[in-house]
């Protein structure tokens, strides 16, 4: 089919970057002579018709500016066939030949189901999390990692003066990589995420060879997911540091500040290259994928792939999730997640060796 025009979507949690993912993916398509619909509020905004063409000038001065321009909404009607339907002839009637969705995986599931009724979609990976296994990194993470640098710089200074504990948390349900990357970065003397099992003596002890060693500033990162099932996990973990040390012991939760600031180069860059890819790949007639940074390579994969290669990375495989895939396609999915997991292992493990 011959593309006329294109819509672009950012929905899901926001991040950082993922205005340089719509300047690209609408500077690329229009270069090559294809009209660009900026939609807002993600998929709401598409059954809404709320949305404006674009020109080159509309995505001028937005490289550097965290958020989403677009906007982002929670669209529950998208999940069903009334609101699917809605989108679809909304689609038909603002001539929207094809859909770049940026976000995590509830975009592309809704990008699939868009893909699957005739209008052709591609995914662009961007959250902090970096919890989306199709890829090495999403658009947001570098730049969420480094506002983590910036506060834990801080807060570090002022135990130094002080000779105090701080044990941070920051996001990451379910993916610790920004606490165990920061952390390392951040010379944290703990590092705790849900993957990994956490052992408070050990980390009690941990601080105190620090101290020992002559130390005064002791951070502790904690991933966000440690409070799944256990919502006071950062709190309690605090209590107990200073009871058992009798090392003065902060709390401080970054939050949403993560969310925010302008864009890494790293993040400018990976969604510049996302964005035209996402471009290159609906214009060549593609469908239903999903842009991916693999090693230094922008590749893709099928969205479907992609979202079971994630449940399987999360043990959240459900029972007929392998049955459409050859013996040596999931040979190909366990390989990715075995060097993906052995990865991030090897990183924890070096936060953990050279802590003190
Ligand atoms: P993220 O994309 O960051 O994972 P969400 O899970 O909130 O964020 O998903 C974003 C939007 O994608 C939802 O508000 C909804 O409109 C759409 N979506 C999520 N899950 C599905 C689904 N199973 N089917 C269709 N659309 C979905």
């Amino acid at each position: 089919m011959e593309f006329k025009r294109i819509g672009i979507l950012t929905s899901g949690g926001d991040a950082p970057g993922m205005n340089a993912a719509v300047r690209a993916v609408t500077r690329a398509a229009l270069s090559r002579g294809v009209e660009v619909m900026g939609i807002y509020e993600g998929y709401q905004g598409l059954i809404d018709e709320n949305m404006k063409l674009f020109s080159s000038h509309d995505v001028s001065n937005i490289l550097d500016i965290g958020g989403t321009v677009l906007y982002s909404a929670r669209c529950l009607a998208f999940k069903e066939e009334e609101g699917m339907q809605k989108a679809i002839e909304s689609c038909k009637k603002n001539r929207i030949d094809g859909i770049v969705a940026v976000g995590g995986d509830g975009t592309f599931r809704g990008a699939c189901d868009l893909s699957d009724r005739g209008i052709p979609c591609i995914g662009i990976p961007g959250t902090i999390d970096n919890d989306i296994t199709s890829t090495d990194e999403s658009i947001g993470f570098d730049t969420a990692m480094n506002t983590v640098l910036a506060m834990v710089d801080r807060l570090r200074q002022t135990c130094e003066s002080h000779s105090r504990c701080n044990v941070v948390e920051v996001m990451g349900r379910d993916a610790g990589d920004i606490a165990i990357q920061a952390g390392i970065a951040t010379g944290a003397c703990v590092i705790a995420v849900k993957e990994y099992p956490f052992d408070r003596d050990a980390a009690v002890e941990q601080i105190l060879k620090c101290k020992d060693a002559g130390k005064r500033n002791f951070i502790v990162l904690v991933a966000e997911g440690c409070a799944v099932g256990n919502p006071t996990f950062s709190e309690d973990l605090t209590k107990y540091i200073e009871e058992k040390t009798g090392i003065e012991t902060r709390l401080a939760r970054l939050a949403h500040v993560l969310r925010g600031g302008s864009p890494s180069l790293r993040d400018r860059v990976l969604a510049s290259r996302m964005g035209v890819e996402a471009v290159n790949l609906l214009l060549d007639g593609r469908s239903k994928l999903v842009v991916c940074l693999h090693g230094n390579k922008i590749e893709s994969l099928d969205i479907n792939y992609a979202l079971t290669l994630d449940r399987m990375f999360k043990n959240k495989l459900k029972d007929n999730d392998l049955d459409n895939y050859s013996a040596e396609q999931i040979e190909a999915m366990k390989a990715y997640c075995a060097d993906r997991e052995a990865r991030k292992r090897a990183l924890y493990d070096i936060g953990f060796q050279i802590a003190r």
